[in-house]
């Protein structure tokens, strides 16, 4: 499976037919990409992605055109490595129409320290560049798509 970075403008992903990397703008997600080289589609995001950078996690979480998950996690804590294969679960199930992000919070502590994460996991919902949900603990996929449905429902008027 591709595995999906990050750059100033997008998510770059590998084409798996031609092996080009395709940069999926942030402003574009909901859209189809057809690769630069030989046209072949290039999927949605359907796996985690980390982040490296608190530049990177500023830029997708305020520009992406869909709801990012971000999985606030650190390599000794048990229930994080429980989550963690849930998390993958739930971005494959839902490509096209969430984002799963991980945010180390040993590696990037100053985001944890923005967001005032307590402790870990902690789950968060970013929508239209503003946090619209959190809830901490480990849970099965079934349970973090349903907290980010009814996180992120749109409002009816
Ligand atoms: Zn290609």
């Amino acid at each position: 499976m591709a595995t999906l970075t990050l750059d100033e403008r997008g998510i770059v992903a590998t084409c798996a037919s031609c092996g080009r990397k395709n940069r999926l703008l942030y402003e574009r997600l909901d859209h189809q990409v057809r690769c630069a080289d030989c046209k072949a589609a290039i999927p949605l995001p359907s796996e985690p992605i980390e982040i490296t950078g608190s530049k990177d996690f500023d830029r997708i979480v305020s520009k992406a055109t869909l709801p990012v998950v971000v999985d606030y996690w650190a390599p000794w804590c048990g229930p994080c490595r429980m989550v963690a294969p849930e998390l993958v679960k739930v971005a494959a199930r839902n490509a096209g129409r969430l984002l799963v992000v991980k945010v180390n919070t040993d590696a990037l502590a100053d985001l944890g320290e923005r967001f005032g994460i307590r402790s870990i996991p902690t789950l968060a919902v970013f929508a239209g560049g503003r946090e619209v949900g959190r809830t901490a603990g480990a849970r099965p996929a079934a349970d973090i798509e349903a907290f980010v449905q009814n996180t992120v429902r749109p409002v009816h008027h």
